[in-house]
């Protein structure tokens, strides 16, 4: 099916419903969802992926491309984000200004929303609502309800949408933790009885679809940081994802149970505790130690907590590893707890993190070595009760690469449920005898380069690329009137090493070249621009790939007096 431009260009009919995910279909990250109903839209989440080795180099920041949302940006009635994570709030404030709708959010969520609107300068111009959890809003002609589930992060919210006849719960991001430890319970009773009530079409959360059994309680995790942190005979650092208050509350009672004090590495993780703790959490986190007061305590006594369980090169943990931390410098018969998974593609990084502090003797601890980490989203068993409450007619696999979609839709029919496959850019229709694929709109990524946000196949991210890759060389010839060198040609190369070859003398070689191929070349050659450049593009990086074996990136400039 050929993808159309924009969703005023697909053919809704009044009185029903359809569902377009833009992002998070087909991957994990940049969740952006679209509800159609009687001419009106609704969104729900606005998030952003993180680029890796195959996005252009300097792109970390990717947003879904919402260009479809164009021509409908006036009938959008609002915008629900689900919960806080990066994935579903993280491009509300590069994209608002292309949506300009009403945002809607319990008050965790909405005050992380709020510091990243302040940051960009948008705070004043956002209209953005708090909603209970567990409370209802009519948008439009959307009847939403938000329902408690528990999660790594205060506040996650399902959805339960009712237009045009039909019911779809659509999940976020969930578990079924019994001893979430921050944060209000999953709400067991409403879930059964919307079960009773009808519930038709689940949206729904793939990200462990392929995992078998539970994927375990904060408070599990809570008794192995304790096991782990009490036998250490110096200083712990510990680095968790900063949004997950529970784990932050956990570290906070195992410093209390352990005699140690808290001193905290890194933004994320102040902005995160501030968030928290102005939102009604963390009440009883040990009040902070200044880094600079570090030195009048014992090693034995300290738990520092640092951002970066990822690796990233500029967090508080990736310069402690490297002995470059300004405030803290690790030492041996210290440990570092990472309570945290690896996200596929950070592996590399993480070990070469490892490989550092294990070089300065400090002990490394990760969830491979004791159960420090529990994941955030449901593992089949799970699956397996949500569906045996709700009842639904039908699933449809959303937040998931295709095989965590594909072990979702498989466990649906295993329990007799029945699925629709989606991919982001689909226009489904959602009837009463299921799902059905009506139209495809076009969708894509844009990375954040500096301010702007630009499609990741724009010329320019893939020139980057090239230069990444093959490094540049710039030959500039000057000519006069009669098309006859005027100086000596100027060659450059940047990021391109000379290998073997003396770099003076291929440099000269090179020049060499291009004024043998000027004096071979006829006069309708020499007078056009096009011509001209395509042949010394040739000629040029014939001799530089002969020579050097590589393929650089060509500027050539040509200037006639
Ligand atoms: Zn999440
Ligand atoms: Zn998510």
């Amino acid at each position: 099916m050929k993808p159309v431009s924009n969703l005023s260009q697909v053919p809704f009919v009044d009185g029903e419903l359809y569902f377009v995910p833009l992002g998070g279909s087909g991957e994990i990250g940049m969740n952006l969802n679209v509800y159609q109903c009687d001419g009106q839209f609704l969104l729900v989440d606005v998030g952003i992926t993180f680029g890796d080795d195959s996005t252009p180099p300097g792109i970390d920041v990717i947003c879904p491309d919402i260009s479809a949302l164009r021509s409908v940006r006036e009938q959008i009635v609002g915008i629900v984000i689900t919960h806080a994570h990066e994935d579903h709030v993280g491009a509300l404030h590069y994209l608002w200004n292309q949506l300009k709708a009403p945002v809607y959010c319990t008050p965790f969520t909405a005050s992380v929303a709020r510091r990243k609107l302040g940051e960009a300068g948008l705070l004043d111009q956002v209209p953005l609502h708090q909603v209970l959890p567990g409370s209802h809003l009519q948008l439009g002609c959307f009847d939403l309800e938000w329902v408690t589930l528990t999660h790594s992060i205060p506040e996650p919210n399902a959805l339960v949408i009712q237009t045009a006849g039909r019911c779809v719960f659509h999940t976020g991001d969930w578990k079924l933790d019994p001893h979430p430890l921050e944060g209000d319970h999953y709400d067991d009773r409403r879930l059964l009885a919307l079960g009773e009530s009808g519930v038709e079409f689940v949206i729904g959360d793939s990200t462990n679809a392929t995992v078998e059994g539970w994927s375990g309680s904060e408070a599990e995790c809570h008794k192995a940081l304790l096991e782990v942190i009490a036998k250490q005979p110096n200083r712990v650092a510990v680095t968790c994802f900063s949004s997950n208050t529970a784990r932050l509350a956990s570290l906070g009672d195992v410093a209390h149970e352990t005699g140690r004090r808290v001193t905290v590495l890194g933004r994320s993780l102040f902005n995160y505790l501030q968030t928290a703790k102005s939102t009604g959490y963390l009440k009883n986190f040990p009040e902070l130690v200044p880094t600079e007061d570090l030195d009048y305590l014992p090693r034995s006594e300290q738990l520092i907590l640092a951002t970066g369980s990822q690796g990233e090169p500029r967090a508080a943990m990736a310069r402690l590893a490297k002995g470059e931390h300004q405030d803290l410098l690790l030492e041996p018969g210290d440990t570092v707890v990472f309570s945290s998974k690896v996200i596929p593609g950070n592996e590399k990084k993480l070990d070469r993190l490892y490989d550092l502090l294990s070089q300065k003797k400090v002990h490394v601890v990760t969830e491979k070595e004791a159960p420090i980490h529990v994941s955030g989203h449901p593992c089949r068993d799970e699956l397996r009760w949500m569906y045996r409450a709700l009842r639904p007619k039908h699933v449809i696999p959303v937040h998931g690469e295709e095989r965590h979609m594909a072990a979702h839709a498989e466990l649906a029919s295993e329990l007799g449920i029945g699925s629709a496959r989606v991919v982001n850019g689909d226009v489904l229709h959602l009837a009463a005898s299921g799902a059905t694929m009506m139209a495809k709109v076009a969708t894509g990524r844009l990375g954040l380069s500096g301010s702007s946000l630009v499609p990741l196949n724009h010329r320019a991210l893939t020139e980057r690329r090239a230069l990444a890759d093959g490094g540049l060389m710039t030959l500039t010839v000057v000519l006069d009137k009669k098309a006859r060198l005027a100086t000596e040609p100027q060659i450059q190369f940047v990021g391109v090493p000379a290998g073997e070859m003396d770099p003076e003398s291929l440099l000269s070689d090179l020049q060499y070249a291009v004024e043998e191929l000027l004096s071979e070349l006829n006069s309708r050659t020499l007078q056009s621009d096009d011509a001209l450049r395509n042949e010394l593009q040739r000629e040029v990086g014939t001799l530089i790939r002969r020579w050097l074996g590589v393929k650089p990136k060509q500027l050539v400039n040509l200037i006639r007096l």
